[in-house]
């Protein structure tokens, strides 16, 4: 178990070796989206940017927190309906009635984040912030504990930083293992709600394994062991296909001379808001599949 200079905590679990033992490397990112302060107004509000992909009719009207416990509620300059998505169009009010008093608590340069409580919805439904990606951590961590030790394979759980700001961790991850096979353990938007966007994502429907996002076509035959250890061991499962978005296969992908990838993926209603909805169903079904795949030994490769 190791950390790297950018912040990875990579945790090896070695394999007994066998035939054909692979180097299988698990992703799942720690960051969560949130907002980075660029300006602080005479008035003692605060300019806002991007730390990965926000929407600011989501954003809007909500509270956040800083890393040291500030809160605030982020207001807009004018008609939302406005706004647009720009980011820009937004600030944070921490309660202060000037820079020199917000001065005292936040810095140019602070992050703050989406601040609401976890719930439990009817049925099997969660509902939080940062389900994007903990609980893909939450499965890795899982996945580990249950891993006997006697697998052929050697499994890398790789618990990254920075993928909603492009996939940065797992670049050097996935540079430091060169793996054989990379699954990025994450979520995908569900398509079975009114939304902007379509597709066959189904929230409650089983864990998503990834056919194609717009960063990454997944190897056929990884997709095939996965769809076919679905089948054995009874996992109810969806093929995955997005238009919109990107996870750290594509980064995975691109490592070395080239890594098989897919993806095993909870469908997320309200994704990158600070309610999202998942199924604790489809999140164990995650762990049954990657404990599956990690044991897998008939590998066409
Ligand atoms: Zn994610």
């Amino acid at each position: 178990m190791w950390t790297d200079s950018v912040g990875n905590l990579i945790v090896l679990k070695r394999g007994l070796g066998g035939e054909k033992p692979k180097k299988i490397m698990y992703a799942a990112h720690m960051d969560q989206i949130g907002f980075m302060v660029k300006d602080i107004e005479e008035s003692g509000l605060l300019r806002i940017c991007n730390m990965g992909w926000n929407w600011a009719g989501s954003a809007y009207n909500e509270r956040v927190i800083f890393r040291n416990g500030i809160t605030g509620v982020v207001g807009c300059y004018g008609p939302i309906e406005e706004a647009g998505n720009r980011i820009e169009k937004l600030f944070v009010d921490i309660g202060v009635s000037g820079r020199e008093e917000a001065e005292k608590l936040v810095k140019i340069g602070d992050c703050c984040t989406y601040f609401g409580p976890y719930e439990h919805l009817a049925g099997d439904r969660i509902c939080s912030r940062a389900l994007d990606d903990r609980l893909g951590c939450y499965q890795l961590i899982e996945s580990l504990k249950e891993n006997p030790g006697n697998l052929p394979n050697d499994i890398y759980y790789c618990f990254v930083v920075q993928e909603e700001v492009g996939t940065r961790g797992s670049k050097v991850a996935a540079q430091q293992i060169l793996p054989d096979i990379g699954i990025a353990v994450d979520i995908t938007p569900a398509h079975d709600y009114p939304n902007d966007l379509t597709g066959h994502n189904k929230v409650g429907k089983g864990i998503a394994v990834k056919v194609c996002d717009p960063s990454v076509i997944a190897d056929e035959d990884v997709l095939e062991i996965l769809e076919k250890l679905c089948g054995e061991k009874g996992i109810p499962y969806q093929r995955e296909v997005i238009d919109r978005g990107g996870t750290d296969a594509s980064s995975m992908n691109l490592t070395g001379s080239g890594v098989r990838t897919s993806g095993i993926c909870v469908v997320t209603r309200y994704p990158h808001s600070q309610s999202s909805v998942v199924s604790a169903e489809d999140i164990e079904g995650g762990i049954d599949l990657m404990n599956a795949f990690s044991a897998f030994s008939d590998w066409p490769f």
